[in-house]
């Protein structure tokens, strides 16, 4: 039986990257292409496609390849440390057969000891598991709330979020609630408005936190404002679920970027986090990420491991080998891994010279906005603060391509194209 599913008619990143192909003019840049796709409109699915089936239900797919990092002229990165690793792993001449339900051995513990770090009070009581990369992981744990969570089945994420977490969530059956978290007024992190809602979320509540690197707005809690959203989350009672897909990304410093998460675990939590490989290791296609859930004891995470092997063998039974071993390859040999954190250090100083950049130049020619927001926001996303009416005309008469709401990647800047960006926002908004 067919599906009567009306196809896809145009992606809103696709009518970007074509009107960006079609564009004759030499200083044309593409700041959105590589983005998240709106959440509205991509597909159309008619309101009843089978009996029984849900009313106007709208996907939301995100296209894949989005948010990936480019180098100073605009290209791909393969990450040194990652083509040695590679090269290894071939040399080793292994074997293709299938992974265990948790992926390759050597994995899953090197990436919880890379987000909890090596004297974590919570090693030794961390289920831990290889998943299909960050979505993969957030998946996982949506079922595992959906099966285990004794409270509601519901969990909160911000607002905004990247454009994925509602779909996955929903897709586990979860309902999914927004907190405040972006205030468009400061282009800055709403504290107050995340508070209020932590507090007067139901005690026992799930929330997702991206650690570090919020995407799509680059705003990230400051540590103290961390300690207090844990305090508040202790008193409650809440379930913290975390999203990192860009350890080391944000600051260069894998330590760093993994603030949250180890504040969360000294202040006692017990948390969900999901880990991707794609970013910091840019294994974007080979999908490595990881899934692990901090347990009470040894004999709690042994549970909570037999849980997670149930839901992973129907559902995939078993992840891709290739992209684990050599993230495996890099965390477990130290001067490989010291190698890949230079290497990560580079493309996130990469990023943030951009952002300095592209405010040193908008001030450089006059503007008297203030520009701050973009160097205070960190990772790959900013949001520029620009008005739909001031994208599109940036876009009309400058050829400068992004998503109306202002965002753009980033990692799309150059040291070549800066100057024409930083002069395109400048003639539109002053
Ligand atoms: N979480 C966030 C916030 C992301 O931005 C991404 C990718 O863009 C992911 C998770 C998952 O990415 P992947 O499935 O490629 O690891």
């Amino acid at each position: 039986r067919s599906l009567p599913i009306a196809v896809l008619t145009r992606s809103i990143a696709g009518c970007i990257t074509e009107a960006f192909k079609a564009d004759s003019n030499p200083k044309k840049i593409n700041l959105g292409a590589l983005l998240s796709l709106s959440p509205t409109l991509p597909y159309h699915v008619p309101s009843s496609p089978h009996p029984g089936g849900p009313k106007n239900a709208q996907l939301t797919p995100s296209s894949p390849g989005v948010g990936a990092y480019r180098d100073d002229a605009g290209k791909p990165y393969v990450l040194p440390s990652v083509r040695e690793a590679e090269r290894r792993v071939i040399d080793d001449k292994m074997n293709k057969e299938y992974a265990g339900i948790t992926g390759v051995p050597e994995f899953p513990q090197a990436a919880a000891k890379l987000a909890y770090g090596n004297d974590s009070p919570a090693l030794g009581r961390i289920a831990a598991t290889q998943t299909i990369s960050g979505t993969g992981a957030l998946r996982l744990g949506a079922e595992f709330l959906q099966r285990w969570h004794a409270g509601e089945k519901k969990i909160r994420i911000p607002t905004p979020s990247w454009a994925n977490h509602k779909a996955i969530f929903q897709d586990a059956r979860l309902e999914v609630e927004q907190y405040r978290y972006y205030n468009k007024d400061t282009i800055g992190l709403d504290f107050d408005g995340m508070v209020q809602d932590l507090k007067s979320a139901p005690e026992g509540s799930v929330f997702l936190f991206h650690a570090c690197a919020h995407n799509p707005t680059g705003v990230d809690p400051t540590p103290e404002q961390w300690k207090e959203i844990s305090q508040i989350c202790l008193q409650k009672k809440h379930l913290p679920f975390f999203d990192m897909a860009y350890q080391g990304f944000a600051s260069g410093d894998s330590d760093r970027d993994a603030f949250a998460v180890r504040q969360f675990i000294r202040d006692g939590h017990k948390i969900l986090l999901s880990q991707s490989f794609a970013k910091n290791m840019g294994l974007y296609g080979e999908r490595a990420g990881a899934f692990s859930i901090v347990g009470e004891d040894a004999e709690e995470v042994k549970r909570i491991d037999s849980q997670l092997k149930i839901i992973i063998r129907p559902m995939y039974s078993n992840p891709p080998i290739h992209g684990a071993r050599i993230a495996a390859t890099i965390l477990n040999d130290p001067k490989l891994y010291t190698q890949w954190q230079a290497e990560v250090k580079g493309m996130a100083d990469r990023i943030i010279t951009m952002r300095k950049l592209l405010r040193e130049k908008l001030e450089g020619l006059g503007s008297k906005h203030d520009w701050s927001h973009i160097t205070s926001q960190i990772g790959m996303f900013a949001y520029t603060g620009l008005k739909p009416d001031e994208v599109e005309k940036v876009t009309k008469d400058y050829s400068v391509y992004f998503t109306k709401d202002g965002r753009i990647s980033v990692s799309g800047i150059t040291s070549d194209n800066v100057g024409h960006l930083a002069e395109a926002i400048y003639k539109v908004k002053g």
